[in-house]
């Protein structure tokens, strides 16, 4: 079963009402096969709370167990814990029973690739015999169908520690010293922990998490648990299997005009115009290929990274990763250099004191000031700047600004 749209900004997250629901399960014995699943979605999807994500778990149906029970608790749930009086709160539960095939495989990537409709959502959901419930417009079972048929070739887990109710909107205290000291022993096993003085495991609404560890593999979450010293009883965890920090999202794509608004790309070209930057410290570049250009975007957010981005130049050529938003713009994630233009800089001549000339005036040429000696036709140097950066290296946003979906250049085999 999938479910999704159930939280707000004012509260609730779906991973803790699957959390409920599979504990509320398991006191009826009726147990979850392996891990429940946690998928983000389309980043740009217009009515996502924070990251768009949908949840899902399975159960082997055998004679004892009562599909009446199940469907009443998870339902039951949904009507309770769900955020309903928020205006872009609309859950959705889909339940599919038997084989996930090849059609609801396509139908994930599309909600990862591009956007999906209500009405689209339930057409499919018809043809394929699943059922639905669909609670006030019901758009939780765009996300909830994706999370269902979701493939996960690559994946990561999270541990996510919810908080016990009366905390629910309290100040979190998560120590610092013991996440640096759980990122000192496990990284890179898990990631995203920290960035400099920002604790990453920790949200920053309202919602009952109280922290989120991402790894490789659910035991070194648990490790990594134990590191953590908090402030408050936790209340209860769950470990996810997860589509995050996969790069599932991207696609691979041979020309910059195939790239669609929504879509999130993997695409090669070259910088046509020097990185400049732009209001609140965005910094902005375009590039072309053979097919047409794109400009791309280093929002401010990604802090350090615009630094690395404000040191590329015209005739540079590029893989870029990211998407595209409302307004045109590629979004970058990360880059790899493919290659790097030579910087020609022009300095002016030095003297045979060793002390670097200065003009002397319009057409006059150069003169030292050290000496006294002068160049009257002497003509400034071209000389080959040091790039700083490195061909054939990936440059990434800081987890920070990291998005849920991004592969970080830690996990990356190449
Ligand atoms: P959180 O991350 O806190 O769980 P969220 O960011 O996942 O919240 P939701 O409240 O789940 O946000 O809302 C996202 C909504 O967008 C859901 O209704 C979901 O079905 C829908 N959605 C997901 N993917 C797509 C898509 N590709 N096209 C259109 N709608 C989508």
């Amino acid at each position: 079963m999938g479910i999704d749209d159930t939280d707000s900004p004012d509260g609730m997250c779906t991973t803790y009402l699957a959390t409920t629901i599979i504990n509320e399960l398991k006191m009826n014995k009726i147990d979850i096969v392996g891990f429940p699943r946690l998928i983000r979605l389309n980043p740009f999807a217009r009515f996502k709370t924070r990251g768009n994500g949908a949840v899902s778990f399975k159960i082997y149906l055998d004679n004892d167990i009562s599909i009446d029970l199940i469907k009443k608790i998870v339902i039951s749930n949904v009507e309770k814990l769900s955020m309903m009086d928020h205006e872009n709160t609309n859950p959705g539960v889909v339940f599919y029973k038997g084989e996930l095939n090849k059609k609801i495989e396509n139908y994930s990537f599309k909600a990862i690739y591009s956007i999906i409709t209500i009405k689209e959502a339930e057409k499919f959901v018809n043809e394929i015999g699943a059922e639905i419930h669909k609670f006030k417009k019901g758009r939780g079972i765009i996300g909830s169908l994706a999370a269902i048929g979701c493939p996960l070739k690559d994946h990561t887990y999270e541990l996510i520690g919810y908080r016990k109710k009366e905390n629910f909107g309290v100040k979190r205290t998560i120590n610092y010293d013991s996440v640096v000291l759980m990122n000192k022993k496990t990284y890179p096993k898990t990631f995203e922990n920290i960035d400099n003085n920002y604790i990453a495991i920790e949200p920053r609404t309202p919602c009952p998490v109280l922290y989120g560890i991402r790894g490789e593999d659910p035991e070194i979450l648990k490790t990594a648990k134990n590191f953590l010293k908090v402030n408050e009883e936790m209340d209860t965890f769950t470990i996810f299997k997860t589509n995050q920090h996969t790069d599932m999202h991207l696609q691979k794509i041979d020309k910059i005009d195939k790239m669609e608004k929504y879509g999130s790309y993997i695409v090669n070209g070259t910088i046509i115009d020097n990185p400049h930057v732009i209001g609140g410290g965005h910094v902005f570049f375009k590039v072309s290929d053979e097919s047409g250009e794109i400009e791309v975007g280093a929002y401010e957010p990604t802090k350090d990274f615009r630094k690395t981005i404000k040191k590329l130049i015209k005739g540079d050529q590029v893989q870029l990763f990211g998407g595209i938003g409302c307004n045109g713009t590629f979004n970058l994630e990360k880059i790899k250099i493919l290659f790097l233009n030579k910087k020609q800089i022009l300095k002016n001549p030095k003297c045979h004191c060793g002390k670097t000339m200065t003009s002397a005036g319009l057409k006059k040429g150069f003169k030292c000031k050290n000496c006294g000696f002068k160049l009257p036709n002497g003509e400034k140097i071209a000389i080959i700047e040091d790039r700083e950066l490195i061909e054939n290296s990936y440059y990434e946003t800081p987890t920070s600004a990291r998005r849920h979906l991004s592969k970080p250049l830690i996990r990356m085999k190449e």
